[in-house]
């Protein structure tokens, strides 16, 4: 009998990017943080991840060429089978592209799904740059499969009319930065994928993303959601980390940390 273990597994993927590149070298660094011996494997939530065999690093996926169409199924096909297998994914992007089809394999195996998308940005553009695939609509083709039950998207500072249509076509929910208020209660019934931009955080707690927008969320906010809100975490990615922009691996240890904390989450329950 297999225990169900938690899988890291590394999505080098940035040509999806609209703005910069940078995020294909994001795995690679937040491994070496969540490693780096200037802290320990210890989460906040009391649970020892060294050498701790409920969860097993997978390292990167593999693409042979920037071909998108190939590129999403190489990341689908891949997440489907360790889904499979019986794991719990953790993904590290990559651009937030790599979101549509980690959360759409998800989706096929996890009835009445629900998303929680911590962001600046609500990702929902119908066509960016002609690319369907971008990483500016990976949550419009997620909601145009209608398999998600819910999306709710936390950190928003950036909404135009276009996305707000949008928001309003697919009924997203949004709980815009402006909004936002520490004692706000999240909470799903049933499976829950969780979906982690860094640029979400304030640029002063993570400069290390290719689109700084002032005015986010702290890297407490974020842990803090992390541990309360209520529903069955059954997935989750941590995505756009630009290493080329950080300042002494600051961002790299804050996705480090959000890790640590959500594996530790995926773990414990
Ligand atoms: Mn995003
Ligand atoms: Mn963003």
């Amino acid at each position: 009998m297999s225990q169900q273990k938690v899988a890291l597994l590394g999505v080098p993927v940035d040509h999806n990017s609209t703005y910069l590149q940078g995020a294909a070298i994001a795995p690679q660094r937040i491994r070496e943080a969540i490693h780096c011996d200037s802290s320990n494997m210890w989460s906040e939530l009391g649970v020892d991840l060294g050498d701790n065999p409920q969860w097993i690093d997978m390292g990167d996926l593999v693409f042979p060429n920037n071909d998108r169409q190939q590129t999403s199924q190489i990341i689908r096909s891949s997440a489907d089978e360790l889904i499979k297998r019986g794991e719990r994914l953790l993904s590290l992007g990559g651009d937030h592209s790599v979101s549509f089809p980690l959360i759409d394999a998800h989706a096929m195996h996890y009835d009445g799904l629900n998303i929680l998308h911590i962001d600046a940005h609500a990702d929902l553009y119908d066509n960016m740059d002609n690319n369907p695939l971008s990483h500016a609509s990976p949550f419009a083709r997620l909601m145009e499969t209608g398999r998600i039950r819910r999306l709710l998207q936390v950190g928003i500072r950036t909404l135009n009319g276009h996305q707000r249509e949008q928001a309003e076509k697919f009924g997203v929910e949004i709980i815009e930065m402006k909004d936002w208020s520490d004692d706000h209660q999240i909470s799903f019934d049933g499976p829950v994928y969780m979906s982690i931009d860094l640029d979400g955080l304030d640029p002063a707690f993570a400069p290390g993303v290719s689109h700084h927008e002032p005015g986010g969320l702290s890297s407490r906010q974020v842990i803090n959601i992390i541990h309360k809100f209520a529903g069955d975490l059954i997935g989750a990615d941590i995505v756009e980390l630009n290493p080329n922009r950080d300042i002494n691996n600051m961002t790299a240890m804050v996705a480090a940390r959000l890790a640590k904390e959500t594996l530790a989450r995926m773990i414990s329950k």
